[in-house]
């Protein structure tokens, strides 16, 4: 769930106000976004990806920390290098490796035929699984 915005990192650029499906922010007079209404957080992650400048933390439970908990606290994470961590994880931001290229998940080593199998395949699917040549 959604605990902290680091308002000293903040660039107020609304980012995290857009992305949010469940409309958690609103947009303060100086632009740094509040969380409004915690509760409606569906600990999607997205603003945390989405923030530029690693100024968001969204903790690994779907339930307020409370606020003696070190999750809720903006030094602990700080310290602990927890603003944007789930953006560095996935590998996105400046000098980061997209987490899509670092994917070990099989790969798929037979695939339905497609519908478009219709159609002739393009030239550069020749040879692979995806080229289902009609019998
Ligand atoms: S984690 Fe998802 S639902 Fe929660 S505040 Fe961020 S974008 Fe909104
Ligand atoms: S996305 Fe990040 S920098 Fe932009 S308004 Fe939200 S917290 Fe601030």
């Amino acid at each position: 769930m959604i605990e902290i915005v680091h308002t000293a990192a903040c660039v107020a650029c609304d980012v995290c106000v857009k992305v949010c499906p469940t409309d958690v922010f609103e947009r303060g007079e100086d632009g740094v976004p509040v969380i409004a209404r915690q509760s409606d957080c569906q600990t999607c992650f997205m603003c945390e990806a989405y923030c530029p400048v690693d100024a968001l933390y969204v903790s690994p439970v779907s339930a307020p920390v409370g606020a003696d908990s070190p999750h809720a606290d903006v030094d602990a994470v700080l310290r602990n290098g927890l603003f944007g961590g789930y953006r560095e994880m996935v590998g996105w931001g400046h000098g980061r490796t997209p987490g899509a290229l670092l994917d070990r998940n099989p790969v798929l080593k037979a695939v339905p035929p497609l519908p478009e199998s219709r159609l002739p395949p393009p030239s550069t699917l020749a040879g692979s699984p995806w080229n289902h040549p009609a019998d």
